[in-house]
């Protein structure tokens, strides 16, 4: 009997024609246009019930009705990287590139809204091609974000989503319940002194030298006041101050990012920046300090981690399935997982003998990997929709 593999892999010609052709045609965050017009194209061709525009750039397609609703989420967005892969399918776009495989999530999802077109099957699907993973919008907010407000997760029972992964062989996939992806916020601080002429440092209050202070102060929060086994980073992405060599200044302006696991662990790390910057106050200057909340972690819901499991052991066989490394990366696929029960699995896309990093200008994938996702979703979903979450 055909399997659900078998269907993914008579695709296979069909996938790498999606995947190059995204590729080729990068487009950044919400500037999505070609791409989900493409896919809204091919989601209608199958019949799907097709809404564009949704979170700016974003495309819902679906199909089925009632209950249950299962939803699957694809990335559709880009990187400002210039390509350096010297392949007839590199991107066309200067500077923009498909660094990070949401070209193939995007035809992925073509595939598995082919194979789900013809399987008959109570409840509803929804397919979710989203734009700008990667980036906030001049808001701060990203493209699952963008979705949710224009009511995306309405009446979701669960929802589930993949990304290629370097680190696993193809046919590999891997996958672990609870925290996956790390929470992120951004921070905005200035210190303030009291310019004036470098010569004569008695008179002013250097902020710069306050900087020094701040700067030892932070890089003590996670080694001095977090518990040790709970993951957290703080780092300095942008330090700006002063212009000349005979002239204090007056401010210095600081902008970083902080990861962590645990709510918990995200007030503390607030607490604690605030603390830090005030060494600056008891030297004599000010500070300011602003902290943007960006996505939460990804908490991968246990029941959903199971079924993936169970899945995996039945289309790749239980040694295809691997441990996660844990990661302090961040996914905005979170705001849909702390809405409803979900959970992302990694999907093994190594090139063998020649690997190649996600974000870097070399970056490339095994495409014999599109039907292992295709399979590995589309299956999934039909579970989903059969028994309920
Ligand atoms: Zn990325
Ligand atoms: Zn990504």
């Amino acid at each position: 009997m055909e399997t659900i593999f078998d269907r993914a892999n008579a695709l296979q010609e069909q996938l790498i024609a999606w995947r190059r052709e995204f590729h080729m045609h990068p487009e950044l965050g919400f500037d999505e246009i070609r791409t989900s017009a493409r896919v809204s194209e091919v989601l209608r061709s199958l019949g799907y019930r097709v809404q564009m525009a949704v979170g700016r750039t974003g495309v819902v397609g679906e199909r089925g009705e009632g209950k249950p609703l299962i939803a699957l989420r694809f990335d559709m967005d880009a990187l400002p990287i210039q390509e350096e892969n010297d392949v007839p399918y590199a991107s066309q776009i200067e500077g923009v590139m498909h660094a990070c495989g949401h070209d193939a999530h995007t035809a992925v999802g073509l595939g598995v809204a082919t194979l789900l077109a013809k399987e008959p099957f109570a409840g509803t699907i929804r397919l979710i091609f989203q734009p700008s993973e990667e980036g906030e919008d001049e808001e701060g907010f990203s493209g699952a974000y963008r979705m949710m407000q224009d009511g995306v997760m309405n009446d979701v029972e669960g929802v589930l989503a993949l990304h290629v992964d370097p680190d696993f062989a193809v046919g590999d996939i891997a996958v672990e319940e609870g925290p996956v992806s790390a929470g992120v916020d951004t921070f905005y601080a200035r210190i303030i002194g009291r310019g004036g002429h470098a010569a004569r440092p008695q008179d002013v209050v250097d902020p710069i030298h306050l900087a020094g202070h701040v700067i030892l102060a932070i890089n003590a929060i996670v080694s001095r006041r977090l518990d040790p086994f709970t993951p957290a980073v703080i780092s300095l992405g942008s330090i700006q101050g002063g212009k000349k060599d005979n002239v204090i200044p007056g401010e210095v302006e600081f902008i970083g990012t902080i990861r962590f696991m645990d709510p918990i662990v995200e007030e503390k790390i607030h607490a604690e920046l605030e603390k830090a910057f005030s060494v600056a106050r008891a030297l004599g200057g000010d500070y300011s300090l602003k902290i943007v909340k960006g996505c939460p972690s990804i908490h991968n819901d246990g029941r959903m981690v199971r079924l993936l499991r169970e899945v995996g052991v039945d289309l790749l066989g239980e040694d295809h399935l691997q441990q996660p490394e844990a990661d302090m990366g961040a996914e905005d696929f979170a705001f849909f997982c702390a809405v409803v029960p979900g959970a992302m699995f990694r999907l093994g896309c190594d090139i063998e003998g020649d690997k190649r990093e996600v974000h870097n200008p070399r970056f490339d994938l095994d495409e014999r990997c599109l039907p292992v996702g295709v399979a590995m979703l589309a299956e999934a979903a039909c579970r989903l929709l059969k028994r309920g979450i």
